[in-house]
């Protein structure tokens, strides 16, 4: 890939594919973008952007959201709760931003199933039917840490972009840390006897409440940061 030109306002031109990695929604019919999912799924091939927001210009612009978006690095973008997590090989015109870029066109490379269909598996097989006639040129993997073995982030410093570290890895230190004190103290609780809870508990009771509504209010919270994390580029060109 050689050095694109990049202007401070307008697109930059990127020449070859830049990968990138975001997510998609699940339906039975094929992966939707979480934004303007009205638009209808992505082309199995490639999907060419539209401006969305009626805009008359091609897509993406600098001064507009529209283009298809993805972030440089995993990060957030392959959480294994909620949608889909990919990766995609855009091309032609690009707005580059400091953590993602909006492209004129994209392409599916790489897809990783959520965590929940690894409990269902006649889910996960039905999905993997409709992925293989859908998107026949789409890899799927069971796991996001196969899916980043096999597609790697690209060095994007030869873009003039160092994009910065991973603001999700705390969150999800956090929840899993949140996850494991409350079965932790769920386990040991079990574990006495119910006439031990019953007078041992019984003065602080209340305490007990605060606790089992602050952890779930926190993980609540983690989540929906993590999730957050996970959107689109929301300013101009990201
Ligand atoms: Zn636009």
């Amino acid at each position: 890939m050689t050095t694109p030109t990049r202007e401070p306002d307008g697109p930059a031109l990127v020449p070859g594919e830049l990968r990138g990695y975001r997510q998609f929604e699940l339906r039975p019919d094929g992966l939707y973008p979480l934004v303007q999912a009205g638009s209808g799924p992505w082309d199995g091939q490639l999907e060419r952007a539209r401006c969305a927001t009626g805009g008359d210009h091609a897509a993406p612009a600098g001064g507009c959201r529209c283009g298809l978006y993805a972030w440089y690095r995993p990060g957030a973008a392959t959480v294994a709760i909620g949608p889909v997590s990919a990766v995609v090989a855009a091309r032609g015109r690009c707005v580059l931003g400091d953590r993602g870029f909006r492209a004129a066109e994209a392409r599916i490379e790489a897809v990783t199933l959520p965590l929940a269909m690894r409990i269902y598996p006649g889910t996960a097989a039905r999905t993997r039917r409709m992925l293989a006639e859908r998107y026949p040129d789409t890899r799927v993997y069971p796991t996001a840490r196969q899916m980043l073995r096999d597609y790697p982030p690209q060095d994007v410093r030869e873009l003039g972009i160092d994009p910065p570290g991973d603001r999700s890895r705390g969150y999800r230190v956090a929840v899993v840390a949140v996850l494991v004190t409350v079965v932790v103290c769920t386990g040991a609780l079990a574990a006495m006897p119910g006439y031990a809870i019953a007078y041992g508990f019984a003065g602080w009771w209340p305490l007990l409440v605060l606790f089992t509504i602050a952890w779930q209010a926190g993980l609540v919270w983690l989540v929906a940061r993590l999730l957050s994390l996970q959107g689109p580029p929301v300013k101009g060109p990201p």
